[in-house]
């Protein structure tokens, strides 16, 4: 029973249940598990399903953050391996947001490689749906700052893998294109 596509199914639920009443912030508020299972998704690809553990933290990045699940939870329902994963992409909550922004370009270079492949889908995804789907009440400066923002934590992630990279930066390009960054 304990096989990966049971953990994997496990954590897709787990994320879905943790994030029920969460919806993205742009104007459509979709739900917020779609962001999880784009992330999930895109790690799978690029790692050619070689690393499930991977693909779990990427349903699960969010939920430290967002849910108040602790990584005591994360590690005894998926192990440490995917706690520990989802800790190194979680902000710290009680800084200010402008503190946490900045901390992120300086500590992602210092992260694991698996870390730094689940900021790049991560930021991939949030591009994507800054185009899809605007943040209601975000001025064309908070939207540019966002994208410019976005490729400065994604800078140190380079190198990793090139299938990744690449739709990072096409996500980049048009939100760039479209913003006016
Ligand atoms: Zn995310």
């Amino acid at each position: 029973m304990d096989n990966d596509l049971v953990k994997l199914s496990q954590a897709a639920d787990y994320a879905a249940r943790r994030h029920v009443a969460q919806r993205r912030k742009g104007e459509r508020a979709e739900p917020y598990l779609n962001h999880l299972t784009e992330v999930a998704a895109m790690l799978a690809e690029a790692t050619a399903g070689s690393d499930p553990e991977l693909v779990m933290a990427g349903l699960l990045h969010d939920t430290i953050e967002d849910t108040g699940t602790t990584r005591a939870d994360l590690t005894a329902q998926f192990g440490a391996d995917v706690a520990s994963l989802v800790e190194e992409v979680t902000d710290d909550k009680s800084l200010p947001k402008d503190v946490r922004k900045r901390l992120q370009v300086e500590k992602t270079p210092g992260k694991s490689k698996r870390a730094r492949l689940l900021k790049i889908a991560d930021k991939t995804s949030n591009l994507r749906g800054l185009v899809a789907s605007p943040p209601t009440g975000w001025t064309e400066q908070r939207l540019r700052d966002y994208v410019v923002w976005a490729e400065q934590v994604v800078r140190s992630c380079r190198g990793l893998n090139a299938k990744l990279e690449a739709q990072f930066d096409e996500a980049y390009d048009i939100a760039r294109r479209r913003f006016g960054a």
